[in-house]
C-alpha cells in the first residue's frame, strides 16, 4: 500500500507555470489566482507527485512522509 504523503506548495513563490499540474493533474490545480493547490495528496502515485516537485522551476512544492514526517522533497 503507499504511503500517506503530505504534500504543500509556497504560494508566495509560486510562478504558476502549471508544470505540477500537468505532472500530477489529479493532486494540483491552479486556483484563480494561477498559484498551485493540493486538491488530494493521494490522487496520483508518489513517483508522480515527486517528479512535479523536482520539476517546479522554483522549488515551490514539498513532501513528506505524513507518518514519519521524513522529508521528501526537496
Ligand atoms: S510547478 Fe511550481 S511554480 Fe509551477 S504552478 Fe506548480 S508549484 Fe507553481
Amino acid at each position: 500500500m503507499a504511503r500517506k504523503l503530505r504534500v504543500w506548495v509556497d504560494q508566495q513563490a509560486c510562478v504558476g507555470n502549471a508544470m505540477c499540474e500537468a505532472i500530477a493533474p489529479k493532486v494540483f490545480r491552479l486556483n484563480d489566482n494561477r498559484q498551485s493547490e493540493v486538491v488530494d495528496p493521494a490522487a496520483d502515485s508518489e513517483e508522480k507527485i515527486l517528479e512535479a516537485a523536482e520539476n517546479c522551476p522554483v522549488s515551490a512544492i514539498f513532501v513528506e512522509d505524513a507518518e514519519t514526517g521524513e522529508q521528501l522533497f526537496p
